[in-house]
């Protein structure tokens, strides 16, 4: 492709997305294909010779699209947003023109410049103290991980990488509540802790975890042999965004010298905004913590924000030094490759930095404020509603709920309510998901797309009405 047939590619497909951005709610937000829809529509077997792009693009129209969910339609209501937002896709846009590789200072300098400023200003936007050191990572998953690595480090003072897991010494235990993420799960196996050795601790009314109970399982651990590595605390679980206590587990973890890792990947965005800053009482006192800017922020996925207390436990993990990527100015520079696992990086500092820069902090304030607000007042609705529940706190953007018409049993409550989410969801103007809290099947309802309004809050809380109406003939 030349220069000047990628320049009026390029202004056909921005005229394309501002398109799409302006029209994206009159689109329905879920496809309406089978399984082996799409596959079934594009060759088998690659082009020999090469197409013009008008092909390829009018296949992205006709072929692609109509096989897309829209995430950012402002009737997505389901799992936790992913947002993006117009300067974070002009951010992307840049970013994959230069298409540089972030893996060290001298790969690129800007890259990884911009990565610390804009890491500190998101660090002072959560209200963590300046001996916190942040780093982008690609998921929270991905940083959760590294967590788990750099715990299982600390823990046996650097055996583990050298030497493989110690067989003399204490096996390493892992604390998370009931209600913590999968990723938990998957980064225990992956780190080499086993599955077995991760504590599952029972979670309060509210679904938090409870402090005795971790108190007790680190005590028993301790006394059966085993060494506490690391504690994951969730600030906003998936389920149901319950708030594990951060203050007295954090106490726990100095008394056992073990890891706390805090898992806000969804919730970490909201406390930028001052009246729910103490939500987030105790954060402070974390090894590490992770957040998205990918859900809640506005900013493309992908893009975690990993903060750290001791970047030198992250070097003592991940530093290596091959001969061919070192440079004349390691020993005066940071070199990010050596903050986690992947070598090479993506520029994701510049979309984060176009979205804090066109916001501002306090637009960014005012669209959580929004989305919180219409939460709790969709929650109200629930709770004055005879024939509605709700079904846990609404600290944040989601909100937990079931349709409880009278007489019916908890298994048939359950069935109810998946048959009255499949009807709402049938409807392809809005998405809703499910997940279940005590055993019992719950709609979840999270309002945090950038585009959503008041009425298209209304506008779901009707549908959930009117399809339970309906679901009782
Ligand atoms: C979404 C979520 C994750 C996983 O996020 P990824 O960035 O997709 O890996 C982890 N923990 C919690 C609490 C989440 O809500």
């Amino acid at each position: 492709m030349r220069p000047d047939e990628f320049r009026r590619h390029a202004h056909a497909l921005v005229d394309w997305m501002a398109d799409y951005l302006r029209d994206v709610g009159t689109l329905p937000i879920t496809p309406d294909v089978a399984p082996g829809h799409i596959r079934e529509r594009l060759p088998a077997v690659p082009p020999l010779d090469a197409e013009p792009f008008e092909a390829l693009f009018d296949d992205f129209r006709s072929i692609v699209v109509p096989g897309m969910t829209h995430w950012n339609h402002p009737g997505w209501f389901a799992y936790f947003p992913c947002n993006n937002s117009p300067p974070s896709i002009l951010g992307e846009m840049l970013t994959a023109t230069i298409g540089a590789q972030g893996m060290s200072w001298a790969t690129s300098p800007a890259a990884t410049e911009l990565e610390q400023v804009v890491m500190g200003w998101l660090r002072q936007m959560i209200g963590l103290p300046d001996g916190f050191t942040g780093v982008i990572q690609d998921t929270a998953s991905t940083a959760t991980l590294v967590a788990l690595l750099t715990a299982r480090e600390r823990a046996t003072g650097g055996r583990a990488g050298m030497d493989g897991l110690p067989a003399d010494g204490p096996p390493l235990t892992v604390y998370a509540s009931r209600e913590a993420h999968s990723s938990v799960d998957k980064g225990v196996k992956l780190a080499g802790y086993g599955l077995e050795r991760l504590r599952q601790i029972e979670t309060d009314d509210a679904l938090a975890l409870l402090p005795d109970a971790l108190a007790a399982a680190m005590a028993a651990d301790r006394a059966a042999g085993f060494r506490p590595a690391c504690v994951v605390a969730t600030v906003g679980t998936t389920s149901s965004t319950a708030i594990d206590p951060l203050r007295p587990i954090a106490e726990l973890c100095r008394r056992h010298n073990a890891w706390l890792h805090v898992d806000a990947a969804y919730a970490g965005a909201a406390a930028i905004v001052p009246e729910l800053r103490p939500l987030f009482d105790g954060m402070e006192q974390a090894d590490s913590v992770v957040f998205n800017p990918h859900k809640w922020l506005l900013t493309n996925f992908d893009c975690t924000a990993h903060f750290v207390r001791d970047p030198g436990a992250l070097l003592a993990t991940f530093q290596t030094a091959p001969e061919y990527l070192r440079t004349a100015y390691d020993d005066d520079v940071v070199n990010f490759r050596d903050w986690g696992i992947q070598l090479g990086r993506r520029f994701r500092a510049l979309k984060l930095w176009f979205v804090i820069r066109s916001y501002g902090v306090e637009g960014l304030r005012a669209l959580i404020r929004r989305h919180v607000a219409l939460a709790r007042e969709l929650a109200g609705w629930i709770e004055a509603d005879p024939e509605f529940e709700l079904m846990a706190p609404v600290p944040f953007g989601l909100v937990c709920f079931r349709w409880r018409p009278a007489g019916r049993t908890e298994d048939q409550l359950d069935a109810l309510n998946a048959r009255l989410l499949a009807a709402v969801n049938a409807g392809r103007r809005r998405h809703l998901t499910h997940t279940r809290l005590g055993g019992r099947y719950v709609i979840r309802l999270v309002v945090g797309q950038r585009t959503t309004e008041r009425e298209d809050v209304v506008a779901a809380w009707e549908a959930v009405r009117g399809a339970a109406v309906s679901g009782e003939r």
